[in-house]
């Protein structure tokens, strides 16, 4: 409580509970076309297999990654920076030039919002409807309707948590942990606290999320500019607003084109007017543009009192698609996205490694051979299985021995042990023998392995 807070009265001030209105509408369908798309693949994905394994599946104790038939091990650490920073690009590519498209058609919070405000609509009403059952006392309708979101809410939270960890272990040996009730510690703790942070969120804290909680709400105003496409209402064409009968000449009446029925606040679902001009609380979710649109064709005024606009626009300049920040951000998404799309498909499964035995310098055999031991760390990053061969450069006499045939299965890992033996007059001191390692099935999957191969070194004698 601060010093000068008038005793018995707290500073904090509760959020007031907002009853979005439902919306029909072009945007209103784009959004539950994103909804059914990004849900149905969070929902599915894990169900489908490519290849033998989990369409997509982060492996943790097997530190091994699958994605729509791609394997990822360690190594391939790269490849996770480059897609968080083309995610970081996206976002920045796509705010400077459509506003926060991300924030109302794509973002978790929004999507997930999406289905338990249909959820409550279902059970409860719309707007009015859930208003008066909120204020009525409790009665047997109110604890059925009740009772029937929160059945609904819990059982789609609890599904969604489900999901969620089955992108960590194979879901349907999770499907069958939960059946039996044999779930790990780890596994039921992340499914009820990603069960637990949805209902919570999309069920009750909702816009504060977006208001409160969220960085980007903060920053993406640094990335806006004036010819950034954003939400707006024209205060030109709807001002001075105020109520009036249909077919009234407006120029008589002295009014503008919005009729202040404050349905565009109505189905806000942070609560905000747009009429005030543009807020950090909105969302750009579209919603008051399809509803204000309704009212201008009933009133037979044109649509876009509320629309995609831009600052430029609004003042009748010229808006500038083509900027430099635009350039700048494309042109590195372009480059970030290719490369990084080139180099996963032409990586090689195969990873090699040919460590020197440290207690041994070399062994002198029979007939001036001298021979060489090593270790070869040998991953067969492939999901089908490859028999490899070590192919010597032109020109080097030598011969390699190792120590069990080179038939890797599929991901599989080993260590093997390989003998290098040269002839005493091929050298002296260390030479650098480049051997290529390759698969006898694929002529693709070839690998340079470095060897270093010690020979003596030859004195004259004084
Ligand atoms: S919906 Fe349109 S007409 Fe109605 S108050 Fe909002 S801006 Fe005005
Ligand atoms: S002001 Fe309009 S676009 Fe912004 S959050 Fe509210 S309804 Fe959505």
């Amino acid at each position: 409580m601060a010093k000068n807070a008038p005793e018995g009265e707290s500073l904090y001030r509760k959020e007031p509970k907002i009853y979005p209105r439902h919306v029909t509408g072009r945007f209103a369908r784009l959004r539950v076309v994103a909804v059914w798309v990004l849900l149905g693949l969070y929902y599915l994905l894990p169900w489908i297999n490519i290849g033998g394994n989990q369409a997509v599946l982060f492996d943790l104790p097997a530190r091994k990654f699958y994605i729509f038939g791609l394997t990822f091990w360690p190594q391939d650490f790269i490849y996770l920076a480059l897609l968080l920073i083309t995610a970081g690009l996206s976002l920045f590519f796509f705010t400077a030039l459509a506003g926060r498209l991300w924030c109302g058609f794509a973002c978790p919070q929004t999507v997930w919002t999406e289905v338990f405000v249909m959820i409550e609509r279902w059970t409860e009403g719309d707007r009015q409807k859930r208003i008066k059952l909120d204020k009525a006392p409790w009665s047997r309708e109110k604890i059925l309707k009740k009772s029937a979101k929160q059945f609904l809410w819990v059982t789609f939270a609890a599904w969604t948590g489900f999901t969620f960890v089955g992108f960590f272990t194979p879901i349907r040996e999770l499907g069958s942990g939960v059946i039996n009730l044999s779930l790990g510690p780890w596994e039921t703790f992340w499914m009820i606290f990603y069960g637990f942070a949805t209902y919570g969120n999309a069920g009750y804290l909702r816009e504060q999320v977006c208001k409160y909680m969220c960085p980007y709400a903060r920053f993406q105003s640094a990335m806006f500019d004036k010819d950034t496409l954003i939400i707006s209402y024209d205060k030109e064409r709807g001002e001075p607003r105020g109520g009036r009968k249909k077919g009234i000449d407006l120029k008589e009446a002295g009014l503008g084109t919005c009729i202040n029925c404050t349905l565009c606040v109505q189905v806000c679902p942070t609560g905000i007017d747009i009429r005030e001009g543009l807020q950090y609380e909105c969302i750009a979710c579209a919603a008051c543009i399809d509803v204000c649109d309704q009212v201008m064709d009933k009133m037979e005024y044109p649509r876009g009192l509320i629309r995609y606009t831009t600052e430029h626009a609004l003042k009748h300049k010229k808006t500038h698609v083509f900027r430099p920040r635009i350039f700048v951000y494309g042109a590195l998404l372009l480059v970030i996205v290719s490369s990084t799309l080139w180099s996963m498909t032409h990586r090689t499964p195969l990873r090699a490694e040919l460590i020197r035995d440290r207690n041994a310098l070399y062994r002198e055999l029979p007939g001036d051979i001298i021979d060489n031991v090593y270790t070869l760390k040998i991953t067969n990053m492939d999901s089908s299985a490859h028999t490899y061969r070590f192919v010597l450069p032109e020109g080097i006499d030598a011969e390699i021995e190792t120590s069990r045939p080179l038939d890797l299965s599929a991901e599989e890992v080993a260590g093997v042990s390989v003998r290098i033996r040269m002839p005493r007059s091929a050298g002296q001191g260390i030479q650098n023998v480049d051997l290529q390692l390759h698969a006898e099935d694929d002529p693709s999957i070839s690998k340079i392995v470095k060897a270093k191969v010690l020979l003596p070194l030859e004195f004259d004698n004084p």
